[in-house]
Formats: structure tokens, sequence, C-alpha cells
């Protein structure tokens, strides 16, 4: 597996747009993208930190996973996303490994990125994403 930098940190929010502001406001950033991923029922906002990013996370319905991710620990850090390279290959060594797999296969998430992610019961407790950019 290649991981090439920290692709980007996603944080649960309860209001995306109050949380825009502290960003925007306190923070100095630019959202550049609001974007609405309606199969993990949540609202995604992007912040560019040199080569990371920011997603800001906001439910859209209280039975998806931010919304029972919130009830339970509250808004705050929710994932580690790293940038990878054949991400088909390395899910299936990960999953040789032992490692418990959220997604067996890649999906689409935000951004038009492919994405899996990995159960924080095999990496330590952090709910940790893999992404690849099939387009660049
Ligand atoms: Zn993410």
């Amino acid at each position: 597996m290649k991981i090439s930098r920290i692709e980007h940190i996603g944080i649960a929010v309860k209001d995306l747009e109050n949380s825009i502001k502290y960003y925007e406001d306190i923070l100095g950033l630019k959202c550049y993208g609001i974007e609405e991923v309606k199969d993990q029922k949540v609202r995604t906002a992007f912040f560019e930190v040199g080569q990371t990013k920011i997603e800001l996370l906001e439910s859209t319905d209280p039975e998806g996973p931010i919304g029972k991710f919130i009830e339970k620990r509250g808004e705050g850090f929710h994932h580690l996303a790293f940038a990878t390279e054949n991400l088909d290959e390395s899910l299936k060594k990960l999953d040789d490994k032992g490692i418990r797999l959220i997604d067996k296969k890649p999906r689409k998430g935000a951004k038009g990125l492919d994405i899996a992610f990995l159960h924080p019961k095999s990496t330590g407790g952090v709910l940790t994403e893999l992404c690849e950019n099939k387009e660049k």
C-alpha cells in the first residue's frame, strides 16, 4: 500500500453554515465547495489547507452515519483520510491481513473521489478513509 499524504480530515458538525463561519471568519480559510452525498446522508463543505483539506460533515438524516455519530459522541473529529493509489488492490491486501473493512470495494465519495473506509476496531480507534483520485 502506498500512502502519499493526508487527503483530508473529516469533522462532524451539527450546523454546516454555522461551522463554515468559524472556519472562514475566525481561521481565515475559504470554503470552496458544498456538496450533498445522498447515499451517506450528509452535506459536506471543503476547505483547503495546503495539500490537505478539511471536510465538514452535517447530517441530513438522524438515522444516517453522521447523525448517529453526533448523537453518541457529539460534534468533532470524525475520520482521517489518506490519499492512496490502487485502492482496489490495497483493499484486497488489507482484507488478506485481517483488517476489518467497512467498504470491501471502492465507492464514490464527495469530489468524485473513489473512497473506502476501514473499521476503527482494526485501526486503533481512528475511522480511516482511503481515497483515490482517478481523474488527476
Ligand atoms: Zn472523508
